[in-house]
This record gives C-alpha cells, sequence and structure tokens, in this order.
C-alpha cells in the first residue's frame, strides 16, 4: 500500500532515473527540487484523427471556437514528457481552405512549476500525418518537492469526468487517480491526471445542475 504522506522523506530512497538535488538560493531553509532530463530529439506524438476531426468542426478563421485543443496537446506532451504541468499562451490554426505554407497547426506553452523554466512548441506541419512535433527549450526541469500544480479541467475533459462522477464519489474518484500515479509521477508534483476532490465536487454538481437533478431555484 503507498504511503501518501511524508513524500519528502520517502524520496530519498525511491528515486531512480530522476534526481533530487537541493538549492539554498539564499533563503534559510534549502529548497528541495525534483528534476529531470528532458526528453531527446526528435520528440513528436501523433494526433488521433478522431479528435483533429472534432476540433476542426469547431474552427473559425484560425483559431478553435473550443478549448478542447488544450486537452489533445497536453495528453500528446505527456506521452513524450510527462513530468510538466503545461499552460498554453497561443496557438495559430490554419484557415480553412488556405493554400500557404503554413503549418495545420502551431502553439507555445510553458510549465505551471514557478522555478521550472521549461518552454514548449508544438507543430503539425500536415494534416494528413497529423504528426506534432514537439520541441522543448531549457535543459532540464525543476519542480519544488512542496508544489503542486494541475491543469484547468476545460471542455471535453470536463464532460468525460463528470460521466465518471455518476458511478462514484468525488473523493473516491480523487484517491483512485492519485493510486495510479506511478512513483515519478508521484515525486515531479504534476498531478494533471488527479484533480482536486473540491473540483471534481464542482463537476458532480453542475452535471447534476444540467440534468435537472438539482433545483436551483
Ligand atoms: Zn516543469
Amino acid at each position: 500500500m503507498r504511503q501518501f504522506g511524508n513524500f519528502s522523506f520517502t524520496f530519498f530512497h525511491q528515486i531512480s532515473s530522476s534526481t533530487l538535488s537541493v538549492s539554498s538560493k539564499g533563503s534559510a531553509e534549502p529548497q528541495q527540487f525534483f528534476t529531470h532530463k528532458l526528453p531527446n530529439k526528435p520528440c513528436f506524438f501523433y494526433i488521433k484523427h478522431n479528435d483533429w476531426v472534432k476540433l476542426k468542426r469547431k474552427q473559425e478563421n484560425r483559431q478553435f471556437k473550443s478549448l478542447n485543443w488544450t486537452n489533445v496537446i497536453a495528453k500528446g506532451i505527456r506521452t513524450v514528457h510527462p513530468y510538466c504541468s503545461f499552460g498554453f499562451k497561443r496557438y495559430t490554426v490554419k484557415s480553412l481552405g488556405s493554400r500557404k505554407k503554413c503549418p495545420a497547426f502551431a502553439c507555445s506553452g510553458y510549465c505551471l512549476f514557478e522555478d521550472c523554466s521549461v518552454q514548449v512548441d508544438v507543430k503539425v506541419e500536415s494534416e494528413y500525418s497529423l504528426r506534432a512535433d514537439v520541441i522543448f527549450h531549457g535543459d532540464m526541469m525543476n519542480h519544488r518537492l512542496d508544489q503542486l500544480k494541475r491543469r484547468r479541467i476545460r471542455s471535453h475533459a470536463r464532460t468525460k469526468i463528470s460521466k465518471k462522477l455518476s458511478s462514484k464519489l468525488p473523493r473516491q474518484y480523487h484517491l483512485e487517480s492519485l493510486m495510479k500515479l506511478e512513483e515519478d509521477m508521484m515525486e515531479s508534483g504534476c498531478r494533471d491526471d488527479v484533480p482536486t476532490t473540491g473540483v471534481l465536487k464542482n463537476i458532480a454538481y453542475s452535471e447534476r445542475k444540467k440534468t435537472g437533478c438539482i433545483r436551483t431555484k
């Protein structure tokens, strides 16, 4: 049975591929970090054809009307580098019917951890192959051991979770997701796949309201 308390104590004995570093950075208390090398080049993943078709249905000029693209891209990045939690700052989609030689899709993101300087560019050159090339900037990721970060749950990811919450309680869902995390993911502090119980309660509540199981007035 995995223990969820006293992580920083047990990490010293369990770290394998990743490393733990200590830095004082001028503060009285030395900070402990989870560090890991970024994956070797080339890095890429393929966007599922179905996912792309659904995104394109919501395209308007050079943008998507839904934020589900952030779920699709973040999930793809996790297959090559699972430890950072990415937020996205800009993106562009090739206009429908455009003959210009520009990528079908491109976006830039950054790691949400305060001490981590990792940034990422994702580019899909061709809509036929749907190969998404991932270019990381920065040599090493750096996450403080006392920090946890997770992406906001939006769009389709929210709907998917709300369906699962029809058969289990938010706290149960949270604990089960936590139990599924590998040791190195646990150490990295990235909790993209482990929503908090509070967030899950909100999702369950909104769903019940939508389906009329709760009277709002
Ligand atoms: Zn990071």
